[in-house]
């Protein structure tokens, strides 16, 4: 048989929906999967599930797998991000040669990516991160690609990324190669920290409106939204979720409000505060989740509390321009942290362009990414644009309606407060900042500037000194 112009290691929902779509493609490919105890049989089944035999192999050997490849060899991983990538590179390594490429196409964590990088470069052998987003449904039919790397190794992968990639509206892929080493994992963390937030935004609209309509009420009113500039992917499928049954009851109803995470929100998190961004959307939609998984004790608690809610009435378009408000909000923070990090590494970003990529085939794209394209052109920032500011100042009156009435009515609201609040102290010329640093100066002895001399001049009180 000819070798295999690519290949995938890891046949989970990721890797066997990406290798279907390769092999869509036309591309020759090899496919590995281990052999633990109950997953032996995920290659036969990938095999059974494809019928293009001839331009497919599979095998549970690695050093099978890694024969069957032609030099130099281009593998792409979708296994589970952590140690397992470690152990996978330290058994694959002796088997390779000298300019093979290894892509990591999983939720890694973009410092280990760096590592993983340097190591294998030492053995000549190219490393590439690479975000993938769009789910299983995105990886078998054009998924969003962020790719970090070299421009030597993206030559060499290029073709076969770009043709599994999902296309812009000018029939442009979603992929590029954003910028080095670990870039294309941070880039993915940061859409995984916006979409925490575009979800949580959706969950907190659905609570408000639960209070006046039903599930098939909101849906239509997420569709009728969807319809507008609102329009998104995490919208549309808000609607669908809410109006599926199963055996006559809506299955929304029957699910329990824990929700999981699988890290990647809190690592952006964790990651602003190191940048010394601010992201208090990402991290008010991680610690929603964190609340919501507090389940027994919000049970003892709330039995408690006696609340009698009180109803008000929602105004639609007032909900409308505050969540347009708080989406708003939420890209801004989202791509400033990508700003940050490509000043603090050197990563060169081009934010209009990773917008592009986030158009299509991923979970975040809607019009709005569209429209970030320009408004991200030439290095600008959302709230470089007078429009912008302007629209959130008159949308200021409807999402200070919205928490009045998520208060009134015991609904916590905890991404849009972080919006509405993160506006209004970036919108205030004298904050509160200089209490705190009298405070450092009295116990610490942290100095102070002062209003009115250079930004270089600290100064010391001795506060306790009468
Ligand atoms: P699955 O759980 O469906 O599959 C995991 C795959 O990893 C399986 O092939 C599994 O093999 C393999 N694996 C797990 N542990 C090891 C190990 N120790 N050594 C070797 N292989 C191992 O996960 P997904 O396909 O959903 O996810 C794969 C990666 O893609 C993850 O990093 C995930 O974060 C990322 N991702 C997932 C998305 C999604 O929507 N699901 C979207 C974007 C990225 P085995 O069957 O033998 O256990």
């Amino acid at each position: 048989m000819a070798k295999s112009v690519f290949g995938v290691i890891g046949l989970g929902v990721m890797g066997s929906n990406l290798s279907h779509n390769i092999i869509k493609n036309g591309f020759s490919l090899s496919v590995y999967n281990r052999a633990v105890e109950g997953e032996a049989h995920l290659v036969t089944d990938f095999l059974n599930e494809d019928k293009t035999e001839d331009s497919v192999f599979g095998t549970t050997q690695l050093e099978e797998f890694v024969a069957s490849l032609e030099r130099p060899r281009k593998i792409f991983i979708m296994i589970k991000a952590g140690s397992a990538i470690d152990y996978l590179i330290d058994q694959l390594l002796p088997l390779l040669s000298e300019n093979d490429i290894v892509i990591d196409g999983g939720n890694s964590y973009y410092e280990d990516t760096n590592r993983r990088k340097t190591y294998l470069e030492k053995k000549g052998i190219s490393y590439i991160g690479c975000g993938v987003s769009g789910g299983a449904l995105g990886a078998l039919n054009g998924p969003s690609l962020m790719v970090g790397g070299t421009h030597g190794a993206y030559n060499e992968v290029k073709v076969i990324l770009e043709s599994i990639a999902a296309k812009d509206k000018d029939n442009e892929p979603c992929c590029a190669l954003l910028g080095p080493e670990g870039s294309g994992h941070f880039i993915k963390m940061i859409h995984n920290g916006i979409e925490y937030v575009e979800m949580q935004l959706l969950a907190e609209l659905y609570a408000l409106l639960s209070t006046q309509y039903s599930n098939n009420q909101i849906a239509s009113i997420f569709s009728e939204w969807n319809e507008s500039e609102l329009n998104s992917y995490l919208l549309d499928i808000t609607a669908q979720i809410l109006t599926k049954k199963e055996n006559g009851t809506y299955i929304i109803d029957s699910i329990l409000d824990k929700a999981g995470n699988k890290g990647t929100g809190s690592w952006s998190s964790k990651v602003a505060f190191d940048l010394g961004s601010v992201n208090t959307m990402m991290a008010s939609a991680v610690f929603a989740r964190y609340i919501s998984s507090f389940k027994t004790q919000r049970e003892i608690l709330s039995e408690q509390i006696s609340t009698k809610r009180e109803v008000e009435e929602l105004n639609l378009e007032t909900l409308k321009s505050a969540y347009k408000f708080a989406r708003i909000i939420n890209h801004y923070q989202g791509f400033e942290i990508l700003r940050q990090a490509s000043k603090a590494y050197n990563w060169s970003l081009n934010l209009s362009e990773i917008a592009r990529v986030w158009t299509n085939g991923c979970i975040i794209r809607s019009v709005f990414m569209e429209q970030s394209i320009d408004l991200l052109n030439d290095g600008q920032s959302y709230l470089d644009h007078k429009s912008v500011i302007n629209l959130l100042h008159k949308f200021e009156v409807d999402i200070k309606d919205i928490l009045g009435t998520g208060l009134k009515v015991r609904i916590s609201l905890s991404a849009f407060h972080s919006a509405y609040d993160y506006w209004i102290a970036m919108t205030t010329k004298r904050l509160p900042a200089n209490l705190i640093q009298a405070q450092r100066d009295y116990f610490g002895a942290h100095t102070y500037q002062k209003i009115g001399h250079s930004y270089d001049e600290f100064f010391h009180t001795n506060w306790e000194t009468i």
